[in-house]
């Protein structure tokens, strides 16, 4: 048996399949010392730079000096501490411009939310129920449809007229949607506005996954809602706390029915020890960096060094593809294994870490660069990935 995982794992490597971990050394960063190497990083989410800014740590600190380190035990147990109820009630009231009658829900991580979500509404009414989700979405959202045994339907990207005839036609009476808002391999937005729309008209629940979005879109990072200036009862809103936030977990927002609701029927809620209360304490302090100056101005120059990638990479004439994002996900398309693997190697050579992302992450064929830049990159530093890109021998 050992012998055929060995043969499989061999095949993978050949297929430029096989994934390696590396080693980071030093705190997720700019500059992270990679088995043993400095490196220039252009691949966390940590959109903000917040994942190892000292206000946090110190909160961090702080809230394990005051909470101690681990929960013991699940929330619906004895696990449920102040922290995680004073964070619930800051979320929410972080949401509230967006979201009707808001309560908020902290999770483990983003993925526990998504199947927590999925698998309640779809318990709401087990045999009519129906998901429609966007081609897209992110792996923990196919998993949470799988879960729930939800019949599901996927809709072409983006394509909300689309998704409208999909609706109409269903016989369902329990219709979830569910998307990404930032797509997290490819970097566009999802219109929201025409998708609320459409689930109002079609009667249907709206899922954002904003995983992408919080701390980023808005003038005062509170995602996707805030960049579309969309308030709504039928959203059902999911962002996490480990990318731009800087820490670890997710939460889910929504009307304060459907939260309780969620509380006693997700299993990926019920059946976890909950998240060391130290997190949430560390949490609120990166909320109030989030919503205050200090995120208008790293939301401000994340804008700017993104323009200034999209703009110079533009007159490189290479044959990959940029695709049309204005995040600070910004990939390039390469085509094959080999050719993106050859290219992050050749990155890597220059001492420039930026991740390779292949099947099944994305499509056959098109497997990427994925560059995403952080508040804390410099211009400098962007100039020297174009550089380094302009240097790479594929
Ligand atoms: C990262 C991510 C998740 C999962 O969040 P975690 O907190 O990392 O588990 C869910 N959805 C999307 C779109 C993501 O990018």
């Amino acid at each position: 048996m050992i012998e055929d995982i060995r043969a499989r794992l061999e095949a993978l490597k050949q297929a430029g399949l096989y994934r390696v971990r590396k080693e980071a050394q030093s705190p997720c960063a700019t500059q992270v010392l990679v088995d043993g190497r400095q490196m220039l990083a252009f691949n966390s989410n940590d959109y903000l730079g917040l994942a190892s800014d000292p206000r946090i740590v110190e909160a961090l600190q702080e809230g394990a000096s005051l909470y101690g380190v681990g929960s013991g035990a699940s929330h619906l147990i004895s696990g449920h501490s102040k922290a995680h109820a004073q964070l619930e009630d800051r979320l929410a009231e972080f949401m509230s411009a967006h979201i009707e009658s808001a309560r908020a829900l902290y999770f483990c991580t983003g993925y526990m939310a998504n199947l927590a979500v999925i698998t309640s509404l779809v318990e709401l009414n087990k045999g009519e129920a129906e998901v429609f989700s966007e081609t897209l979405n992110h792996a923990s959202i196919i998993d949470a449809v799988r879960l729930s045994k939800s019949a599901c339907t996927v809709y072409p990207h983006c394509d909300h007229a689309k998704l409208r005839e999909l609706l109409r036609a269903s016989a369902s009476s329990n219709k979830i949607v569910v998307t990404d808002s930032v797509f997290s391999m490819d970097g566009d937005i999802a219109p929201l506005v025409e998708l609320i729309r459409v689930c109002e008209e079609e009667c249907a629940w709206l899922v954002i996954d904003d995983a992408h979005g919080f701390g980023v879109l808005g003038a005062r990072g509170r995602g996707a809602l805030e960049h579309f200036n969309i308030r709504s009862s039928r959203v059902i809103y999911m962002g996490t706390l480990g990318k731009a936030a800087g820490v670890a977990g997710a939460f889910l927002c929504a009307d304060e029915y459907l939260i309780d609701w969620i509380v006693q029927k997700a299993r990926s809620y019920i059946y976890t020890t909950a998240a060391p209360p130290a997190c949430a304490h560390a949490l609120l302090t990166s909320l109030d960096l989030i919503g205050g100056e200090v995120g208008a101005s790293k939301r401000k120059h994340l804008s700017e060094i993104t323009q200034l990638f999209k703009s110079e990479i533009g007159r490189h004439s290479r044959d990959w593809k940029l695709l049309p994002s204005q995040t600070p996900i910004q990939p390039l398309v390469i085509g094959t294994n080999a050719r993106v693997l050859a290219a992050s190697k050749a990155l890597e050579e220059q001492g420039l870490w930026v991740s390779a992302i292949r099947a099944p992450t994305v499509p056959e064929g098109s497997a990427r660069l994925r560059v995403t830049f952080s508040a804390a990159h410099t211009i400098n530093q962007v100039e020297q990935l174009l550089g380094g890109l302009k240097a790479i021998p594929i």
